[in-house]
């Protein structure tokens, strides 16, 4: 029963009866990545410093194109138990702020030293763990030294992730100073309750207080993070939270799925397991908040996010330029991506290269005047075909087989037709063709047109999809998950939260 004074839960004119959502939650319900990369980084092996100085050689010849960079601030003063993030936990600013934007600048140094004049900016992004964790002096050293090293040409996105628990207006002053144009605010669920079960207690006026003074300062692209299937949370709860959200007018929100990997993260060991919601409850409450969304005239881009019409993604979506990279959607992917900082991720030349996990490490390795690359992965052909079909499906929910076939040059070019190329293709893909039988039945694809298409019902369920595509998963993905601890092994920037359940 609703308590007195509980908005009505949305109706479910949605495309899944209440019925068909649980048979198909019962029967696709798994742990499953992302996809912010093909290969994962769960596949990642001990690369060193050499391979890392290599590539960046390699790539440095390429003076006209642009670079993404990522920058690491791994601390939180407090760890929020449901967290998953890379996040060193320290109340002690004062001693852990400093040393480790030295060590950033330190690195900054050794990564320029290798890419020679190539120094042009596509998109710049401070994440975390929680950026504003450091002092508006500290913050502005650090973008003052990114830009001595890269150059932003007008129109560059530059962003940022914000706590509004710890962000002043002096960090904002700093953030119109560098020349940001979008920042991301944490809010999770506004509900006071699931705050309370989450140990984060952030109030609606906090949130809107951040809000409205971002925008005053400008006219900064303004996202909102929140997650459902959180301790406490109800259909009604999560439908009061979105409706407050869209109260705020954000140009893009994002709306992940919880991963309760307690074995994995020891601070979800506080989240009481009887509080969480159960497979069929997440699933109507993802469905209830793209419904709320897509009213109030989002469009849905990808799996998790939705975008105002005028907003860049929705663009990109519309003129099939959307990508991602390991900063999620994308406009700017294509580009070779930097990493810096603690487990950052970089993609340089056709290698992805992950930093240290380690905090003292980082320091220790920097200081030597080493860069701090401890794995990676080379991806092969075969990796660089699936990775195009896998980005396909979560960026556009459809594959065009004839333009992979040709663009990967699966059938030769004598008399070639679009008829040969989709044949082409369905060689190829016969296995995984034939493993799509039950989605097939159940309505969440088509296979129409040369054309493998994600249905709307089929939305909810398009990393099953993409995972019948992966070969680096053991055995078929829908009858034989991967074990859960194999899966969310991930390092990425937010690893669990980024591979998570796919439901
Ligand atoms: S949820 Fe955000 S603020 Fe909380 S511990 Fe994780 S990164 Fe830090």
């Amino acid at each position: 029963m609703p308590a007195p004074g509980d908005p009505a839960p949305p109706t479910t004119a949605h495309a899944l009866a209440n019925d068909d959502v649980r048979r198909l939650v019962g029967k696709y319900r798994t742990q499953g990545p992302r996809y912010t990369s093909y290969p994962t980084a769960l596949q990642f092996l001990g690369m060193d410093e050499g391979a890392a100085i290599a590539r960046l050689e390699t790539a440095a010849a390429r003076e006209d194109e642009p670079w993404s960079v990522y920058v690491h601030v791994p601390f939180c003063e407090k760890r929020c138990s449901f967290c998953a993030c890379a996040v060193v936990a320290s109340p002690e600013r004062d001693r852990v702020s400093a040393p480790y934007v030295e060590a950033l600048v330190r690195e900054l140094d050794l990564v320029a030293a290798r890419i020679g004049r190539r120094r042009g900016l596509a998109q710049l992004h401070l994440g975390g763990g929680t950026p504003t964790y450091l002092e508006p002096d500290l913050l502005a050293r650090l973008y003052t030294e990114i830009d001595r090293r890269f150059e932003s040409a007008p129109g560059v996105e530059r962003s940022i992730e914000l706590d509004p628990r710890v962000t002043t207006p002096w960090h904002l002053d700093v953030l119109g100073e560098a020349g940001i144009t979008r920042v991301s605010l944490g809010v999770q669920d506004l509900d006071e309750h699931v705050q309370a079960l989450i140990g984060r207690h952030q109030s609606a006026e906090c949130t809107r207080m951040l809000v409205e003074g971002v925008r005053e300062r400008g006219s900064f692209g303004v996202n909102l993070d929140l997650v459902y299937g959180l301790p406490g949370q109800t259909l009604a709860t999560m439908s009061a939270t979105v409706r407050d959200v869209i109260g705020l007018a954000p140009d893009r929100v994002a709306l992940y799925g919880y991963a309760h990997v307690p074995w994995m993260r020891g601070n979800q060991k506080e989240i009481d397991e009887q509080e969480l919601p159960s497979a069929e409850a997440r699933l109507e409450m993802f469905l209830a908040a793209r419904e709320a969304f897509l009213a109030a005239g989002y469009v849905a881009i990808g799996l998790d996010h939705f975008a105002l019409p005028t907003d860049d993604l929705a663009v990109a979506l519309h003129d099939g330029r959307l990508m991602r990279n390991f900063m999620g959607y994308t406009v700017a992917a294509g580009t070779d991506l930097l990493g810096f900082g603690v487990t950052a991720i970089g993609d340089v030349a056709d290698v992805m290269l992950q930093n240290t996990a380690k905090l003292s490490r980082y320091l220790d390795v920097t200081a030597r005047g080493r860069l701090p690359t401890e794995k990676g992965l080379h991806r092969t052909a075969d990796d660089r075909l699936r990775g195009r079909i896998i980005t396909d499906l979560m960026c556009r929910h459809s594959v065009d087989t004839a333009a992979v076939a040709r663009d990967f040059a699966l059938v030769g070019t004598d008399g070639e037709t679009d008829d040969d190329r989709r044949a082409a293709f369905d060689l190829r893909f016969a296995e995984e063709l034939a493993r799509m039988a039950p989605m097939l039945e159940d309505g969440l694809v088509e296979l129409a047109g040369g054309r493998i298409r994600v249905t709307d019902r089929g939305a909810p369920f398009v990393r099953n999809l993409a995972m019948l595509f992966d070969a680096h998963l053991q055995g078929p993905a829908l009858e034989a998950p991967s074990t859960p601890s194999e899966q969310l092994l991930s390092i990425s920037k937010r690893p669990l939260r980024r591979h998570s359940s796919t439901v």
